[in-house]
C-alpha cells in the first residue's frame, strides 16, 4: 500500500469533531454518562456517502464502529477507505486451482469480500481449505486460514485440480446453483410479474412463487439470448449505450426486457414481445 491512500483528518470542532479531508469519514467524541469509576470517552466513526450529503448538507453518515482512543477511531477508517479501495482483489479468484471450490462472502467484510472453501490436491493429497485473500507486498493473492488433510483423515480419491467451478451462490442469500431463494433475498424475482420478490405487493396474486437461483442475475440469459447488450459511456457523458455483444465492457441491457419483453408466467422467464403488439 502506497502512503498516497492514507487518510488526512481536520479537527472541525475543538476536541468534538474530526472530518476526513476527502469528506467520507467524522469521528465524533463523546462522554458516555456513567460516573464509575469515571467517565467513558469514545470516539464514534461514522462514513459520510456522497449521494446523501449533497441532498443533506452537513449528514454526518451512518453508524461504523465505536472506540475508546481517537488513534483507534481513525485506524478503524483505515481499515474501512482500504478494504473500500480494494474490493475487487479482496476476492478469492474463481479460478482458483482446486478440486472442487465454493466461495462465500468473508462474513465480516459488509458483504464486499468473496472468500473460498476448496478441496486441492497438493503433493498427492488432498486438502480442505478455507481461503481468503492476504497482502503480498503490493498485491493480494487467495491465503490458507483453515485446512484439514483429508487424506490423513483417510479420504480417497482421483479427482485432479481444475479451475472451472461452476457458478457462485446467490450474491444475497447464498443459496447454490440449482436451489430456490430464501425468503427475504432481494435478487429473486416474483414468478407472477417478473419484478422484485421483495417489493412485490402482490395487487393480483398470493403467491410469489420460488424462483430458482442459476447462478446468473435474473433476465442476464434471455437479455443475451435477444442479443441485448448496453456498455457503460458514462464517462463520455453519454450515459448507457447499446452496443455489440462482444463490444468492451458490454453487459446483458436488463432494462429493455422491460420494454421489448414481457414476463411469461407460466414459462418463469422473460419473452420477446411480439412485433403485432408493440
Ligand atoms: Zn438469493
Ligand atoms: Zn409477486
Amino acid at each position: 500500500m502506497s502512503t498516497a491512500d492514507r487518510l488526512a483528518w481536520s479537527e472541525r470542532l475543538t476536541n468534538r469533531l474530526w472530518l476526513s479531508t476527502d469528506g467520507r469519514y467524522a469521528i465524533v467524541r463523546d462522554e458516555l454518562p456513567e460516573h464509575r469509576p469515571k467517565r467513558t470517552v469514545t470516539f464514534t466513526l461514522r462514513k459520510i456517502d456522497p449521494a446523501s450529503s449533497v441532498a443533506y448538507p452537513g449528514t454526518l453518515g451512518h453508524f461504523l464502529a465505536q472506540e475508546y482512543t481517537l488513534a483507534g477511531a481513525k485506524q478503524e477508517a483505515e481499515r474501512d477507505n482500504f478494504a473500500e479501495e480494494h474490493a475487487a482483489q479482496l476476492n478469492v479468484p474463481p479460478d482458483l486451482p482446486a478440486v472442487g471450490l465454493r466461495r462465500f462472502f468473508w462474513p465480516i467484510s459488509n458483504g464486499t469480500t468473496r472468500a473460498g472453501l476448496a478441496i486441492v490436491r497438493e503433493d498427492g493429497r488432498y486438502l480442505a481449505r478455507v481461503y481468503g485473500t492476504v497482502r503480498t507486498g503490493d498485491g493480494f493473492e487467495p491465503g490458507v486460514f483453515a485446512e484439514l488433510d483429508l487424506t490423513g483423515l483417510g479420504f480417497t480419491g482421483t479427482a485432479d485440480n481444475t479451475t472451472e467451478h461452476g457458478p457462485d451462490p446467490c450474491y444475497d442469500c447464498g443459496v447454490n446453483p440449482g436451489t430456490p431463494h430464501l425468503d427475504g433475498c432481494d435478487i429473486a424475482r416474483c414468478m407472477f410479474t417478473g419484478g422484485q420478490r421483495l417489493s412485490c405487493e402482490q395487487d393480483d396474486h398470493d403467491d410469489c412463487g420460488r424462483q430458482v437461483w442459476t447462478g446468473r442475475w435474473p433476465g442476464e440469459a434471455e437479455a443475451e439470448e435477444f442479443g441485448w447488450w448496453v456498455q457503460d459511456r458514462c464517462a463520455e457523458g453519454l450515459g448507457w449505450v447499446p452496443c455489440a455483444p462482444g463490444a468492451p465492457g458490454a453487459c446483458p441491457d436488463l432494462n429493455r426486457l422491460h420494454l421489448d419483453a414481457r414476463w411469461d408466467r407460466t414459462a418463469g422467464r422473460w419473452v420477446r414481445r411480439e412485433e403485432a403488439t408493440r
